[in-house]
């Protein structure tokens, strides 16, 4: 397939290079998409942003996961133009508004079986990761203990509380426990049995006086882990983390930042499993792609003061409007059921054309969130729980899974970006290639997704030489 270029030279090009240059040399070296994505977007409609140059892109990034309908929704952008054109202010600390109250009535509508009734919900600072810093006091003040029960892979964001929840935690009140991965399972075993022996871990953890966990508040979990590596949680398993927190009186807080409406194809995440949290934090496609967090939670847990977690920026109304317009367009056109028979569709495309690659290690998914793990197959399995015991060792006298391959990953973004498609990386080594279209997508857009995909995959997979890296591990 030929790389894209603009149709007709575009008189911005000057200033697309122009904005470039001045954004690196004045902006922070804490920067992230915009180093490996150097477009400056200046239109944008459904799956596509044009940039600056004149050039076309298939976003398949969806702001990290927010856009679930896609850039510049027309219900989107109506629901915005109303709220402007009615008067109404626009800056409301916490006070009740109808645009609020239409919101929280459609975001009780969708809640699970089980939090439905007893439901309140905080509106707390406008991060997913905001949400998780309220989720983390609210449990620890219902529940007067302080410890943190999070898993490996975790991703819940960058403010100190939620970091350090996730993978790479610093504080010694967070235990960390195995999240069940089927590739690089970390008992060398996976599937149904990998699952087991976690859970097992858990409750040995929890039960053990002399096991050093801290007495917990909550356990926190992704029902798929996105940043993590696109890992979905096992449905069995998460019921038996339900089961576990329950019987311990240890509240589960369901993180559904990125899993939420309808991009698993459930409504909400926990759905797969039948769950029912105590707890569920909620970011990203809530607000329609405008900045909006919230915690909701069972009513039993409101035991804050007045006051307990406040902040300037509870009450965006335009994100509020564009939020419950998003979960009523994903409701009413049933788009949860679209993200699963479509990404199921992807998926099986992807497998097939795993097959042809040493150097795709896994496909996996759930959904509209679907993951192609890089590997270096020239290089030997580490030889530990996913080497040679692994599975596919045991059954077909195969090597476990190669070490990853972050460069290669690098790469194949790359060569994306050079055919018009955006992806995002992510994993434990930066070796995923993930993918998290808008659940509008149509079968059309998916197929032509897929075949740049895979063109820049075999692109390159035939030019890239892998680095030496310390990868290989979970
Ligand atoms: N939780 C999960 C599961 C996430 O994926 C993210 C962001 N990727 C966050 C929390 C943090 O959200 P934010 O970046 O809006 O703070």
């Amino acid at each position: 397939m030929a790389v894209t270029e603009p149709a007709t030279t575009p008189h911005s090009a000057v200033a697309h290079d122009g904005i470039l240059r001045r954004q690196s040399a004045r902006e922070s070296a804490a920067r992230t998409y915009a180093r490996s994505l150097p477009i400056v977007p200046v239109r944008a409609r459904g799956l596509t942003i044009e940039g600056a140059d004149g050039r076309r892109y298939l976003d398949c990034l969806s702001g990290a996961g927010t856009l679930a309908l896609g850039h510049n929704h027309p219900v989107v952008l109506e629901a915005i133009r109303k709220v402007l054109d009615s008067g109404a202010p626009l800056h409301v600390l916490d006070l009740a508004t109808p645009v609020k109250d239409a919101f929280t009535t459609e975001l009780f509508s969708t809640l699970p079986a089980g939090l439905a009734g007893r439901a309140r919900v905080q509106f707390c600072g406008p991060a997913g990761t905001d949400a998780v810093e309220a989720a983390l006091k609210l449990v620890r003040t219902a529940t007067g203990r302080s410890g943190l029960l999070a898993f490996t892979g975790a991703y819940h964001g960058m403010t100190a509380g939620a970091l350090d929840a996730s993978g790479g935690a610093q504080d010694v009140r967070v235990t960390r426990l195995p999240f069940p991965q089927e590739y690089r399972c970390p008992f060398g075993t996976g599937g149904d049995r990998g699952a087991e022996l976690a859970a097992r871990w858990t409750e040995s953890l929890l039960d053990d006086p002399k096991a050093g966990t801290p007495a917990p508040a909550g356990m926190i979990v992704e029902p798929v882990q996105g940043e993590g590596g696109v890992h979905p949680a096992p449905a069995e398993w998460l019921r038996r983390m339900r089961a576990i927190t329950a019987a311990r009186g240890i509240p589960l807080v369901a993180d559904e930042v990125q899993t939420g409406v309808g991009r698993t194809g459930t409504f909400w995440g926990v759905e797969h499993s039948g769950v029912a949290p105590d707890v569920m934090v909620m970011s990203k496609a809530i607000g329609g792609s405008l900045p909006l967090a919230v915690v909701v939670y069972r009513d039993d847990l409101d035991v804050w003061q007045p006051g307990a977690h406040a902040g300037t920026f509870r009450g965006n109304q335009l994100a509020m409007a564009a939020g419950a317009a998003t979960m009523a367009y994903v409701r009413e056109h049933r788009l949860a059921d679209r993200a699963a028979v479509l990404g199921a569709r992807m998926l099986g495309r992807l497998q097939g054309l795993a097959t042809g690659y040493a150097c795709i290690g896994d496909v996996r998914g759930r959904g509209l969130m679907i993951g192609i793990e890089l590997v270096d197959p020239h290089r030997d399995p580490a030889p530990s729980a996913e080497g040679r015991d692994h599975p596919a060792a045991d059954r077909e006298g195969a090597p476990g899974p190669a070490p990853a391959d972050p460069g290669l990953a690098a790469a194949v973004q790359q060569e994306c970006l050079r055919r018009g498609l955006i992806v995002e990386l992510g994993g434990r080594h930066s070796s995923v290639v993930r993918l998290l279209p808008p659940l509008t997508m149509t079968d059309e857009q998916a197929e032509a997704v897929l075949d740049r995909l895979s063109d820049a995959l075999d692109a390159a997979a035939r030019t890239h030489r892998p680095t030496a890296t310390t990868g290989g591990g979970p």
